[in-house]
C-alpha cells in the first residue's frame, strides 16, 4: 500500500496547526472581550460608600407608638428632619421616642438620630417602619437632627454625620440624590427647618454628600462582611 505522500502529510499537519491557530485567537479575543465588558461595567456602575459611620445601636421595645413592627419592604428614599428641640441631645430623643411606649402622648419616632457632637444613635432597625415621614413611612429611611437653637441650623459635627450616614445609606438601597428629600417635600411641614428657609443650603448639603461619595466611594464589589441593620 501506498504511503501518504509528504505533501499530504503537510497538507494535515498544516491543517492541525491553522485549527489551533484559529481556537488561540478567538480565546485570546474572547477574553480581550470579557475584560473589556467588566471593565466598562465596572467604570460605569456607580461608587459606593461601604464604610458605616460610628452608630450606637439602641432599638426600642416595639410598640404601637413609636415601634410599631411594621416590616419596610423597600426603601424608595431617605428623609430628613430636625428634632424641633433646641439643645436636646441624640439620647435624650431617643429616650423620648422609647418613653411614648408608656407615655402615650403621640405616634413619633426615626430610624436614626444625630446629635449635637455628631454621634448617631439608631432606635429602630432599617427593616421596620418608623414614624416619622407621614405616608412616607413606608418606603423611606428617616433621620432626625439635633440643633443648638430656634434656626434649627446644624453644627458643623451634626452635618458631617449626616453626610457620611446619607452617603453610606444611597450606597446600600442603590438611591441617588433625587431619592434624598426633607420632611418638608414629604408634606409642606417646615421641617428640617434650616434646610427650608435656606433651600441653597439643602442643594449645597446634597452636593457634599455627591463629594464624599465621590472622594471616599468605591467601585470595588462589596466584601463579604456582615450586614449591618
Ligand atoms: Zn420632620
Amino acid at each position: 500500500m501506498k504511503g501518504i505522500s509528504k505533501n499530504k502529510r503537510n497538507n494535515i499537519l498544516f491543517g492541525i496547526l491553522l485549527g489551533f491557530a484559529i481556537i488561540g485567537v478567538c480565546t485570546v479575543f474572547l477574553f480581550i472581550g470579557r475584560t473589556t465588558v467588566d471593565f466598562v461595567e465596572t467604570m460605569l456602575s456607580p461608587k459606593i460608600v461601604r464604610t458605616a459611620p460610628e452608630i450606637s445601636k439602641q432599638f426600642i421595645d416595639p410598640n404601637e407608638y413609636s415601634r410599631p413592627g411594621i416590616k419596610l419592604e423597600k426603601v424608595k428614599g431617605i428623609v430628613v428632619h430636625y428634632t424641633a428641640n433646641p439643645g436636646t441631645s441624640a439620647q435624650q430623643n431617643h429616650d423620648y421616642f422609647a418613653g411614648l411606649a408608656i407615655s402615650h402622648e403621640t405616634k413619633a419616632s426615626s430610624h436614626y438620630i444625630i446629635g449635637l457632637d455628631g454621634e448617631i444613635i439608631q432606635c429602630i432597625p432599617r427593616d421596620e417602619q418608623a414614624y416619622a415621614s407621614n405616608n412616607r413611612n413606608s418606603d423611606t429611611i428617616s433621620i432626625e437632627c439635633c440643633h443648638f437653637d430656634d434656626t434649627g441650623e446644624f453644627y458643623v459635627q451634626t452635618y458631617d454625620s449626616l453626610v457620611h450616614l446619607v452617603a453610606w445609606l444611597e450606597g446600600k438601597y442603590g438611591l441617588d440624590e433625587e431619592a434624598v428629600i426633607r420632611h418638608y417635600d414629604v408634606n409642606g411641614k417646615i421641617c428640617p427647618k434650616y434646610f427650608v428657609d435656606h433651600p441653597e443650603e439643602w442643594d449645597r448639603f446634597l452636593e457634599d454628600v455627591k463629594l464624599y461619595i465621590e472622594e471616599y466611594g468605591t467601585r470595588e464589589p462589596a466584601e463579604k462582611s456582615k450586614e449591618e441593620e
